[in-house]
């Protein structure tokens, strides 16, 4: 099968390599669509992995698939898997944990000491024509929601427990800091779950269009606009919630902190540039700063309920759909260039799988 390999910065390959083959407790999907991440770019354009890295989990050394947010159709199903229909379309969850350290054990596998992801560390990936993964990472897609909107799924999932994180819920109010994938995903989930106020701040032109379109009460440019004056005005003594997600730094984290209430909660979704603040703010507001990092149990089949029944709507997420042969200069080379006038790029591995 033909599938998409990382070889070392901006070296990526189309190479043929043999269809993986279902073990126990696993399910084949046939690839239909995967989406283009920031991880990724970072990855593709400086790989933080050595040549002879090999996953403790995947086992395998690389040339790695890459691709970690993808929909597909189930081919295949081991003869010990419940609960995965052979047929049924799915978004596959790429978060892979060992299940036996503390974390684990507690429940927070996304924060597992071994973690690691299906289309960046091993395991194939999405950019591929076929994987096999784990029967529970295999979430079956809601009638009326379908494979494009699958390979979003991931991200969403991302967003979505990030909002969580930051208590955000019915009646809420927030600023989201950043209109990229995640920053419009906070957005949507924010208002899925019944936030009643969401700025958004944002630079790019496209974004900032695309952010009052999916629903942003207010949208702010950094560069125009005092957010923290204009995020007080419209709600005051600050929003309950804050999130970075432009990995901005300095100048991203002094509008988070000085755009929360007292009491409130400030998350940190982006991995970006280096930010110092004044802890004693945190002392004197109670201000709770957070991380929020990819997603847990409860957040897929939300994501999943919430597009089912319409909460969740994400017309005009996808700016671009490629086909793999395109990934390298339309995907990857297009993104790190002109970032700005993107959202979410898809790649359609087999549309109509
Ligand atoms: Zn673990």
């Amino acid at each position: 099968m033909r599938a998409l390999r990382l070889y070392g910065a901006h070296d990526v390959r189309i190479d043929e390599i043999p269809e993986p083959e279902t073990r126990p407790g696993t399910v084949k999907v046939k690839v239909a669509w995967a989406g283009i991440c920031g991880s990724d770019l970072h990855q593709y354009a400086r790989p933080a992995f050595p040549a002879d890295f090999v996953h403790p989990l995947f086992g395998e050394p690389g040339p790695f698939v890459l691709g970690h947010e993808f929909s597909g159709r189930v081919v295949d199903v081991a003869a010990d898997v419940d609960g995965v229909p052979l047929g049924a379309l799915v978004a596959v969850e790429p978060l892979i944990a060992d299940g036996t350290c503390a974390a684990c054990l507690r429940g927070d596998y996304h924060l597992c000491e071994r973690f690691g992801f299906i289309g960046l560390m091993g395991g194939g990936g999405g950019m591929s024509e076929y994987v096999v993964v784990p029967a529970a990472k295999a979430h079956v897609l809601p009638a009326g929601v379908d494979a494009e909107t699958g390979a979003l799924v991931e991200p969403l999932s991302v967003a979505w427990h990030a909002v969580r994180r930051g208590g955000l819920g019915t009646g809420g109010t927030a600023l989201v800091v950043g209109a990229g994938p995640i920053g419009l995903g906070l957005l949507l989930a924010a208002k899925a779950r019944g936030a009643a106020f969401v700025a958004v701040s944002e630079m790019s032109a496209a974004r900032k269009r695309l952010a009052a379109a999916l629903g942003a009460d207010l949208v702010l440019d950094p560069a125009d606009d005092d957010v923290v004056a204009r995020v007080r005005a419209a709600v005051p003594g600050g929003v309950d919630a804050g999130f970075e997600a432009s990995g901005a730094g300095r100048a991203a984290v002094g509008a988070l902190l000085g755009s929360v209430r007292k009491g409130g909660t400030a998350v940190t979704v982006a991995q970006g540039r280096t930010a110092e603040f004044d802890p004693n703010l945190l002392m004197l507001t109670e201000i709770g700063y957070t991380g929020s990092f990819a997603y847990n149990g409860p957040d897929f089949p939300a994501v999943l309920a919430a597009l089912a029944d319409g909460r969740l709507r994400t017309e005009g997420l996808v700016s671009d759909r490629l086909s793999l042969d395109e990934v390298r200069e339309k995907g990857y080379e297009e993104l790190l260039a002109h970032a700005d006038g993107h959202v979410k790029i898809l790649v359609g591995i087999d549309p109509g799988a």
